[in-house]
């Protein structure tokens, strides 16, 4: 389906998501004035810790509607002419290379939450390494995405023992404290209207001494504005939202543009 960005709601940010510095009359948006796909938007960067973000932007129950009607996905492939089996193949050799990457960290028991894990491939991959060694039962995977027909269409609901529609924002009061060994966030935190509570949240459901894995497109490496990235991360503010919760195990870049950091959870939150 099309999307009509022109009539979508929108909403202006006057706090930095990531220091919480209150924007200022002097502050002066980047020059940049159309998004890859055409859309105009304008773009800031915080003084304070460099944070790189859209206001206007779509609210965060657009931002949903956009996921969950498949619009997202549509305006992705009309982009970049990926068929859907480009996609499906891609996706497995992530998955297959988060997979060698976090193995070594993880018990043989493990409780993951996949937050935008799109079409299970990842969990499956962990799934998979388990029930190969006779061990199935002692993996449990959830996964929470917007994007009801892509958990459908494509096994996602076959890959997780739990799969939820919606984003981590909504489905706080679904979360239990304590409960997970591995929450996963791939490619993902781009797309959150708050990453700030995103992250909270994210500690809050992992067991103490849990994992988080999470990454995105570093904008030091690459750089290209568009509508589903309220925000725009480098190391440097990824290290701010997270820190305080978190202590780093591994800090990598895989491909020239994405960051990743492996997690640990602090004992007391
Ligand atoms: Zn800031």
């Amino acid at each position: 389906m099309a999307w009509d960005y022109g009539r979508t709601p929108k909403e202006s940010i006057e706090f930095c998501n990531c220091c919480g510095r209150f924007k200022k009359l002097l502050d002066q948006p980047q020059d940049v004035q159309y998004d890859r796909y055409g859309h105009p938007v304008t773009v800031w960067t915080c003084p304070s810790c460099g944070l790189i973000y859209l206001s206007p932007r779509m609210t965060a129950a657009a931002s949903t509607e956009f996921y969950a009607t498949g619009a997202y996905r549509d305006l992705i492939l009309a982009h970049t002419g990926e068929t859907s089996a480009m996609r499906q193949a891609a996706q497995w050799a992530y998955a297959e290379s988060l997979f060698e990457r976090l193995a070594p960290h993880l018990a043989e028991r493990v409780r993951v939450l996949d937050v935008g894990g799109s079409n299970g491939l990842v969990l499956k991959r962990f799934r998979d390494d388990r029930v190969d060694r006779g061990i199935g039962q002692w993996f449990y995977g959830e996964l929470l995405d917007p994007a009801v027909d892509e958990i459908l269409s494509e096994g996602g609901t076959g890959h997780a023992n739990t799969t939820t529609a919606g984003t981590i924002e909504e489905a706080r009061l679904d979360l239990r404290p304590n409960d997970f060994d591995l929450v996963l966030c791939c490619q993902t935190v781009d797309h959150f209207t708050d990453i700030a509570e995103a992250i909270r949240l994210m500690a809050v459901t992992l067991r103490p001494s849990g994992h988080l894995w999470i990454d995105w497109v570093d904008c030091t490496g690459f750089y290209e504005v568009k509508i589903d990235h309220p925000f725009y991360l480098t190391s440097a503010t990824m290290h701010r939202y997270v820190d305080a919760e978190f202590t780093t195990v591994v800090e990598g870049h895989w491909d020239g543009y994405h960051g990743g950091l492996l997690l640990e959870r602090k004992a007391d939150l």
